[in-house]
């Protein structure tokens, strides 16, 4: 199942919507603004 999501970069604090299809897990993104990693999961904002 596809979602999307509202992250907040833990580094810089901006923003992003994030994609996933199915289970979220342990997967990481790397932020669009400042390309600090970090873990998808403990940043969701809310589900969009
Ligand atoms: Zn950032």
């Amino acid at each position: 199942m596809s979602k999307f999501f509202f992250l907040k970069c833990p580094k810089c604090g901006n923003r992003q919507k994030y994609h996933t299809q199915g289970d979220i897990g342990d997967k990481r993104k790397a932020c669009v603004f400042c390309g600090a990693s970090f873990a998808v999961r403990s940043q969701i904002l809310r589900e969009c």
